[in-house]
């Protein structure tokens, strides 16, 4: 299907945006894989930089949150020089690719997307066209690369989707190039804010999301206030009680899911003892990954190197991929 040999490592690639701090949505639902995908993979780490411009931002910000997210990805065991780690905008043909792109996408699949409708809902004063093409632009970002595998939150299904849809056009309409990527679902698609269990843990929502870098007072404080039921009735969970137990699940021991587990099931469970043990256990998983990241990011010259160093390499295989593409379609 795609060429590949048995010894050639299949390629696989995996983005976050820089547009505000990193949560434990983030480090479950990505960055955490982000080291087995690297040693299994031909593997490409993104920064989004251009995919942030489709929300409300300050230009003064943006760069301290690139190299934030470069300082979180090396401190979660991305090594350089295995990996492609790279900033979006300095490989300028994830822009033309979505030029062409889009010009092979009816306007009725991007009305379709959710994540658009949602977002447009949102920041109704700044409904800008790079939201309603932010799908298109992503479909260009994987398929530069042409991975088999995209690691992705359920909040990304619908998007790879439509990649997969654009792919396909493409190659019924210019001949065979792009391979159709298949999605890989974390053991955490989707994590819930602590004070509305209905709604994805956002950065939007502060108060009931764990950012990276929040201390053991602060992620206790945040666990202490989320959102539980009144009576616990055994055999039964309410959306916030099953978010924290999806957290117990990931983050502490086996005998500690085992006790509490039990205590849910016979109706004895406290929740504030829930709270406590978890927002304990989740402390002390973050805290070496979060001693890296505080010497990393003291070091904005060499996580700037590494950006630079890294998108040369990701731009080599994106010219390529270009030049085959402009030749498909006609393109001197
Ligand atoms: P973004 O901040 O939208 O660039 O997301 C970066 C990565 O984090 C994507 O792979 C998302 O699927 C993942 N992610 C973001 N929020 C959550 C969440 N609440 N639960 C699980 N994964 C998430």
């Amino acid at each position: 299907m795609t060429g590949i040999s048995k010894t050639e490592k299949q390629t696989t690639l995996s983005g976050i945006q820089p547009s505000g701090k990193l949560h434990i949505g983030n480090y479950l639902g990505a960055l955490r894989q982000f080291p087995e995908l690297q040693s299994n993979y031909d593997a490409y780490f993104m920064i989004a930089d251009e995919h942030s411009l489709t929300e409300d931002y300050e230009p003064a910000d943006k760069p301290a949150q690139i190299l934030d997210v470069v300082a979180w990805f090396l401190a979660a065991g991305l090594n350089p020089r295995s990996s492609k780690i790279f900033l979006q905008s300095f490989v300028p043909e994830h822009a033309e690719l979505t030029w062409i792109f889009s010009c092979v996408t009816p306007i009725g699949e991007l009305e379709r997307m959710t994540q658009y409708k949602d977002k447009a809902s949102r920041q109704t004063k700044n409904v800008n066209a790079g939201l309603f093409i932010y799908p298109i632009l992503q479909a260009a970002d994987i398929l530069l690369y042409k991975p088999l595998i995209v690691p992705i939150g359920e909040d990304q299904t619908q998007h790879l989707e439509f990649t997969r849809m654009i792919a396909r056009r493409f190659n019924r309409r210019f001949g065979e190039t792009f391979p159709e990527p298949r999605p890989r679902y974390t053991t955490v698609p989707r994590l819930m804010s602590f004070n509305d269990p209905l709604k994805k843990m956002s950065k939007l929502w502060p108060c009931g999301c764990i950012f990276l870098e929040d201390s053991p007072m602060v992620i206790a404080e945040k666990i202490s206030r989320a959102v539980t039921d009144t009576s616990p009735t055994p055999g039964e969970m309410s959306p916030g009680v099953k978010n924290l137990f999806l957290l117990l699940k990931e983050f502490s021991d086996a005998a500690t899911i085992k006790h509490f587990e039990k205590a849910h099931a016979d109706g004895s469970i406290r929740y504030s003892d829930l709270k406590t043990a978890l927002a304990k256990d989740i402390a002390k998983n973050l805290a070496p990954f979060q001693k890296k990241y505080v010497t990393l990011i003291k070091q904005p010259k060499k996580l700037m190197a590494v950006l630079k160093s890294g998108s040369q390499k990701a731009r080599r295989v994106a010219q390529k991929t270009l030049t085959e593409v402009k030749q498909k379609i006609g393109l001197p």
